[in-house]
């Protein structure tokens, strides 16, 4: 698919403000701050598609993105802000699992997560949906450039070790938007899961 194409469908503040559940969505998350407007925009070779914030965890809403008719790019809502009230922060948690366990068009999952600190609780909730509900997951590493080369292998394997007991269909890669790293390898899985 030609990523360069991807445009803005809509904002939706939760799950049943979402369009027919019909075509192909592969879902991009993460804790706020772990990357993920700046993996999409640079997926989608646009410097603005997805709002790089220097507030983090300001867009509490899903973004829709289209690459071509049936097949959308879903931006949830970055997880994990420290400043969002507890109550805001588990009718997230629970709109974003129903939602990976519901939607019926949703192929793939994308869970974004700093090279230096992956596998947080929320990112391993995120994995552990998503295995339930038999969707791949690709796991990225992202801001891999803020390591050398030999630790950002310690890192690769230090997680694909750690997922191996969720027993799903994970993949792990390297990320980074400033070096495009990695890009060609989840424009590669974003293919396989949009041609099913
Ligand atoms: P989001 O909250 O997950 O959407 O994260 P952003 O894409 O807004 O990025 C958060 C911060 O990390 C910003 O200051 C970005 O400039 C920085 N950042 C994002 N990707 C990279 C990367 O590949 N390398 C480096 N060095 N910094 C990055």
């Amino acid at each position: 698919l030609n990523y360069a194409k991807t445009h803005f469908v809509l904002s939706a503040p939760d799950i049943n403000h979402l369009p027919v559940d019909g075509g192909v969505e592969i879902a991009f998350a993460g804790r706020s701050n772990a990357g993920k407007s700046s993996a999409l925009n640079t997926l989608t070779n646009q410097k603005s598609l997805a709002r790089t914030s220097k507030t983090p965890g300001r867009t509490q809403l899903i973004n829709l993105f289209e690459v071509e008719p049936n097949c959308r790019l879903v931006d949830l809502p970055g997880y994990g802000y420290a400043q969002v009230p507890e109550q805001v922060k588990r009718k997230w948690q629970q709109s974003l699992g129903e939602y990976l366990q519901k939607r019926e068009s949703l192929k793939g999952l994308v869970v974004l997560m700093d090279i230096r600190h992956p596998l947080k609780d929320l990112d391993q909730q995120m994995i552990d949906w998503a295995v339930q509900s038999n969707l791949p997951v690709m796991l990225l590493l992202t801001k891999s450039d803020k390591l050398a080369s030999g630790a950002q292998k310690q890192q690769l394997n230090m997680v694909k070790e750690a997922i191996l007991p969720f027993q799903g269909d994970i993949t792990v890669a390297t990320f980074s938007s400033l070096k495009r790293t990695g890009l060609e390898q989840l424009k590669q899985k974003l293919d396989e899961w949009f041609s099913q």
